[in-house]
């Protein structure tokens, strides 16, 4: 097919990539050629991701355990990507977590955590690839924020809708510095979406509640969400920086 190596030649970093739609878009990728480094705080599932794709020809992906909160981590990440494949063309954003506190029972304790990896993580990943791309003259950023980025989160709590807001204005804003240096910059906004994160969170009957109040009754799998991500990382989306790009089932129309 022609488009099913869209990749190859093409270099990039998947934050989250152990699991969920971070997993999905890794595999996405590298189906398409891609060299990726995949990094998550939980190194037992990247290996199982890279034992999934041994026998594709896409080169051999990096694995690197490393906590996206951790700047001493990401910028290892970063330089370990530059030392293996000489570049970086793009960055998804994916390591998240979800917390459902209720706000009057919101620990300080449990915010700082939930910026830390949710807000501060996407920050230091954009900060640290910045650089690079800039002397590139090129380079594409996803970051994947959230349908609670558009509205408050229907699974989580304050805390994460704060959060997932904070990683729109960053995109937003760094898209229009980043603009002139060739670098497109977007928010992915996905809905709800089947993944390990939502299922060990929500119990069956809910989940079944939430699918039946969308226009598209039911959850998306994280594949399909995959496939967008690759579309905002491809030359078919040129034009489309600083854009929120929603993923929701109809759940919420802005
Ligand atoms: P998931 O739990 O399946 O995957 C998240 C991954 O991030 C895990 O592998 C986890 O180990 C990793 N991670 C957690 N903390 C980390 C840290 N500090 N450093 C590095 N890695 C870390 O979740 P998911 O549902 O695939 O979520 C992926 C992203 O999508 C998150 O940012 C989430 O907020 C967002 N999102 C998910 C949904 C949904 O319905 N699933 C909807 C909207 C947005």
């Amino acid at each position: 097919m022609a488009n099913s190596k869209r990749f190859s030649g093409k270099f990039g970093i998947v934050t989250g990539a152990g699991s969920g739609i971070g997993r999905a878009a890794a595999l996405n990728l590298i189906q398409a050629g891609a060299g990726l480094s995949l990094a998550d705080i939980d190194e037992s599932s990247l290996k199982a991701l890279t034992g999934e794709v041994a026998g594709s020809d896409a080169p051999k992906p990096l694995i690197q355990k490393a906590d996206v909160s951790a700047e001493a981590e990401v910028q290892l990440l970063v330089d370990n990507t530059v030392a293996r494949f000489g570049r970086i063309d793009f960055l998804v954003t994916s390591a998240g977590i979800l917390r459902r506190t209720q706000f009057a029972e919101l620990a300080i304790s449990e915010w700082d955590l939930m910026m830390a990896v949710n807000l501060r993580g996407p920050f230091l990943c954009c900060r640290a690839v910045v650089p690079i791309m800039m002397k590139q003259g090129a380079g594409v950023i996803v970051n994947v924020a959230s349908l609670a980025g558009r509205t408050a989160s229907v699974l989580g709590g304050a805390h994460y809708t704060a959060a997932k807001h904070g990683v729109v204005g960053l995109t937003r804003h760094i898209a229009r510095e980043l603009g002139p240096a060739n670098i497109r910059v977007n928010a992915f906004c996905p809905g709800a979406t089947l993944t390990p994160m939502v299922q060990r969170a929500t119990p069956p009957e809910e989940l079944e509640r939430i699918a039946g109040g969308m226009p598209i009754r039911r959850w998306s799998k994280p594949e399909e969400q995959a496939r967008v991500i690759a579309f905002l990382l491809s030359e078919d989306s040129n034009f489309i920086t600083g854009a929120c790009i929603d993923s929701n089932g109809g759940a919420v129309m802005v």
